[in-house]
């Protein structure tokens, strides 16, 4: 079955950035097979779009989708204050909520051009199963791609940590369970849907046997690795005064700067820190709405991309950063980074690469994040006629600066999963309501 779209400004992200302004784009069996502008191949159905924009579908790179269940919560607290008062809260979680949970940010995300979801998950209350397969069901019901991971806390309060003691795990729990988990889900093939990561959560909540045994477990199984670092002043502090060194090489000495692994925030580099992520491949989902939302800083992200770091972008937990609108990241990467570096700091396009591109490469993923013959047929589509993108000549720049904006079609490996701007295969008023009865189990 072969689809042509038609009819489209067509934002390819290859390395050259070919926009095919009065453009089509054909698909087969789930992947691109041509794109291009002038002569139309014949198709098995053809879509007129109306000179919409298409973009490759948006790749998120950082998120805690049960966090969709606590907004607006600690709302003038720092990091550490905001955690502390959340974690008994997050005790609460069991695979019902996870899945409503996961079911509201999934739809969110999709409905704002994400095609891939990576999910950090890191509260694992004893006795409760099955909370990353209950995520996993979402994004295969909602029709997304999505990279979760095994997440892990094993530093309590009383040994130094953050996090209260009976939210820790046992170290050769956590990794028994990651082993099963990446059996269970982990695909490893181009196209895949479902791929699991290892995750431990951050220097402050796990110990450097877990980060080192996690490392070594993820390399054995081929696969990636993510934390936080570098989040906020506080972090620094803590690991100078733990560890005798910035968070950045703490990372460094337990094998945790490298290229396959990649890191959440890295607001608080220093310059050296800049070059060593670049050095080492590691790389960096900038979350530019949770720092500000947290008043933790901003990442030196001008900084990093010209070093050649793999950078992406992150929406963040929706506890931290209320809304899950990739696109909107998208712009908001572009404004923090011109308000620390003026107006050539990036460009529209430049922010957009980070948002699909630059995601792609820090999943390491190379089968997705432009639109390329081989490549996913994963692509967003954005009407041109709205209120908001009159008079913009430009409309991939007009799609940023005017960002947030609601995806017209969403495709996911050639099946549309949005379609008129609403999901394909649920109803987002049922996801809403099944979310707050959830989200009431978790109220004060
Ligand atoms: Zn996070």
């Amino acid at each position: 079955m072969t689809t042509l779209y038609r009819n489209a400004w067509v934002v390819t992200m290859d390395d050259e950035g070919t926009e095919h302004p009065s453009g089509w784009i054909l698909l087969d069996g789930g992947f691109v097979s041509a794109v291009g502008e002038g002569d139309e191949p014949g198709a098995d159905e053809t879509v007129d779009l109306s000179g919409a924009v298409v973009t490759p579908g948006l790749v998120n790179t950082h998120h805690h989708l049960y966090q969709t269940l606590t907004r607006a919560r600690a709302q003038q607290a720092d990091l550490f204050t905001w955690l502390r008062e959340l974690y008994p809260v997050w005790a609460g979680i069991d695979a019902e909520a996870e899945y409503a949970a996961a079911r509201a940010g999934i739809a969110e995300l999709a409905l704002s051009g994400c095609t891939t979801v990576f999910d950090h998950h890191y509260v694992f209350p004893r006795g409760r199963d099955g909370l990353i397969e209950a995520e996993v069901q979402a994004a295969r019901e909602l029709g997304v791609r999505i990279v979760a991971s095994r997440g892990s806390m094993d530093l309590g309060e009383s040994d130094g940590g953050l996090p209260p003691d009976d939210l820790v795990e046992e170290l050769d729990a956590v990794l028994a369970e990651t082993q099963r988990l990446a059996g269970a889900l982990h695909d490893a093939g181009r196209g895949a849907f479902v791929q699991l990561a290892v995750a431990p959560c951050s220097p402050f909540s796990v110990t450097r046997r877990l980060l080192e045994e996690s490392a070594s477990l993820a390399r054995r199984l081929g696969l990636q690795l993510h934390t936080h670092l570098a989040e906020t002043v506080e972090e620094e502090a803590y690991c100078r005064e733990l560890y005798g060194c910035s968070p950045v090489e703490y990372m460094g000495e337990v094998g945790w700067l490298a290229d396959d692994v990649w890191c959440a925030h890295c607001v608080h580099l220093s310059d050296d820190d800049v070059l060593e992520l670049s050095r080492t491949g590691t790389g960096v989902a900038h979350c530019p709405t949770s720092n500000l939302r947290l008043g933790a800083g901003v990442a030196p992200v001008p900084e990093l991309v010209a070093a050649g770091t793999r950078v992406g972008l992150g929406v963040d937990g929706s506890a931290s950063n209320e809304r899950s609108d990739l696109l909107l990241e998208v712009k908001q990467a572009l404004l923090v980074a011109r308000g620390r570096r003026g107006p050539a700091a990036m460009t529209a396009r430049d922010a957009l690469r980070l948002g699909t591109r630059g995601g792609a490469t820090v999943l390491r993923r190379d089968d997705i994040g432009s639109l390329e013959p081989g490549m996913c047929a994963d692509l967003a589509i954005w009407r041109t006629d709205v209120l908001e993108l009159g008079g913009a000549e430009d409309p991939v720049a007009g799609l940023v600066l005017s960002a947030p904006h609601r995806v017209d079609r969403l495709v996911v490996g050639g099946e549309e999963v949005v379609r008129a701007g609403a999901l394909v295969r649920a109803d987002e008023a049922t996801i809403a309501s099944e979310h707050r009865a959830q989200a009431r189990r978790f109220a004060k």
